[in-house]
């Protein structure tokens, strides 16, 4: 048994440079007693440029180098030895360079060259903290035992049998472990999807019935809206998994969507708190927060989305065509947004990528329509609060504004209302609704 621990997990920006893992440091620090597990990402913006080279790879000019000077400087920032990383950045250069030769990039070899981004600075902050006089591993996610299907790109876990539990226990010092990736039943590298951190530390808390998940962002906790098109968006001190979830769900970046689900099962309060506030509350998540009776509580947004509308030549009976255009539906991989459905068409939100292929897949049940550019804006709120008054409350103000709906949904749990707007109308669209809910309540 390893005993109560708690999960910390940084993410990119809050490891960004060197200032920010000092400050992360002392963060560790403080709550040494509390026998933290670190989960880290990997620097702000490197799984970006290594995704870039995977995707530069075929047409022969990736180059790992700038990714692995940007590395060498945070080590000499941190008074770190430079070549602490040179085996690994070793490695990501003949991987960058096989791929090269072969003219391609699997999903698979995508999967092993993001994976050194999180490798890298697990290393550099273990390092850190051993520098700060805090004994510290550095642990791949996969060596800790976390295991997925071979869904590369976006793996799904496997249960855990203790295994992960016996890994951590044999680590000396602080454990530092690799967000975002993990390896399947071969041993193949897989990583969970943008943003997987958040559940990689929901996922390691769970297995060791951690007594809290803290998630460190470059944020003061969840927001009535996203601070970058609602600045004066407040954070919210207490929420429930199930809001959080929907929020998630309907596009909020905050909190990658799967993460809530590991600690709701297994009772573990989470909390996202800012780093470089760290004394100040941020949010507490957990499952018996009563939520206000009625009330709007954030606003949720996606954007890059695509309406396909699939329009029944009614030659096949209603519900087979409803069937098989959702049998064709799941058969894509990507979000979906809300769906209409009218007597002999459906309407569906999904991601701009998989427009084209859900379309060449529908066109063989109807005649096809797609309409690019479109964003969803969801507003989670308490089903009393849809029930009565707030969803005539966002027709109404869009109306004001002049802004069309074109397809509008509610969530699973009927505590969201989603709407889908030109991706044009997006900022002023969650402006505007932001304004209408929470102009004057406190939060
Ligand atoms: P990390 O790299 O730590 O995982 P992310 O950048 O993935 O952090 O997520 C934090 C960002 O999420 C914030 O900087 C903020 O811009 C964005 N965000 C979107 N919606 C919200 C919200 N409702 N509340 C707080 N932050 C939000
Ligand atoms: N580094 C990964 C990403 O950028 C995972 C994460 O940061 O959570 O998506
Ligand atoms: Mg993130």
């Amino acid at each position: 048994m390893i005993g109560r621990v708690i999960v910390m997990k940084f993410g990119g920006t809050s490891l960004g440079d060197a200032r920010h893992i000092r400050e992360v440091v002392e963060i560790v620090r403080r709550q040494l007693p509390a026998r933290p597990v670190v989960v880290v990402s990997a620097h702000a913006g490197v799984t970006d440029a290594l995704l870039e080279v995977a995707a530069r790879a075929p047409l022969g000019d990736a180059t790992t180098e700038p990714i692995a000077a940007r590395h060498r400087q945070i080590l000499v920032d941190l008074d770190l030895p430079h070549q602490l990383l040179d085996p690994l950045l070793g490695e990501l250069h003949d991987l960058a360079r096989g791929l090269r030769l072969v003219g391609a990039a699997s999903a698979k070899a995508r999967d092993l060259l993001v994976s050194y981004g999180e490798r890298c600075s697990a290393r550099t902050v273990a390092a850190a903290l051993g520098a700060g006089g805090i004994p510290a591993t550095a642990v791949d996610a996969f060596a800790a035992g976390l295991r997925t299907d071979s869904a590369f790109g976006r793996a799904r876990p496997l249960p855990d049998d203790g295994r992960i539990e016996q890994a951590i226990a044999a680590v000396p010092g602080v454990p530092v472990v690799t967000g975002f990736i993990a390896a399947d039943e071969l041993g193949n590298v897989t990583t969970l999807g943008r943003n997987g951190s958040d559940y990689s530390a929901a996922l390691f808390g769970a297995a060791l019935r951690a007594t809290e998940i803290q998630i460190w962002k470059d944020v003061d906790g969840v927001r009535t809206a996203d601070p970058r098109l609602v600045p004066e968006a407040r954070p919210i001190r207490r929420m429930g998994f199930t809001e959080v979830c929907e929020l998630a769900s309907f596009g909020s970046k905050v909190l990658h969507p799967a993460a809530m689900v590991p600690a709701m099962q297994a009772g573990i309060p989470m909390s996202v708190r800012h780093t470089e506030a760290p004394d100040a509350p941020g949010t507490h998540i957990e499952a018996d927060v009563a939520v206000p009776h009625g009330a709007v509580r954030a606003i949720a947004h996606r954007a890059g989305m695509a309406l396909v509308t699939v329009q029944s030549d009614r030659l096949v009976p209603q519900h087979a065509f409803l069937g098989r255009v959702f049998g064709e539906l799941a058969s894509l991989h990507g979000e979906l947004g809300p769906v209409a459905v009218s007597e002999a068409a459906v309407t569906v939100a999904l991601d701009r990528h998989a427009a084209g292929p859900a379309a060449a897949r529908l066109g063989l049940l109807g005649e096809v329509g797609i309409e690019p550019d479109r964003a969803v804006v969801g507003v989670v709120a308490d089903v009393a609060a849809i029930e009565h008054g707030a969803a005539a409350a966002v027709f109404d103000t869009l109306q004001k504004q002049g802004i069309p709906v074109r397809c509008a949904g509610q969530g699973a749990r009927g505590g969201t209302l989603a709407v889908v707007v030109a991706e044009t109308d997006l900022s002023r669209t969650v402006r505007a609704l932001h304004q209408r809910f929470f102009a004057e309540v406190g939060s």
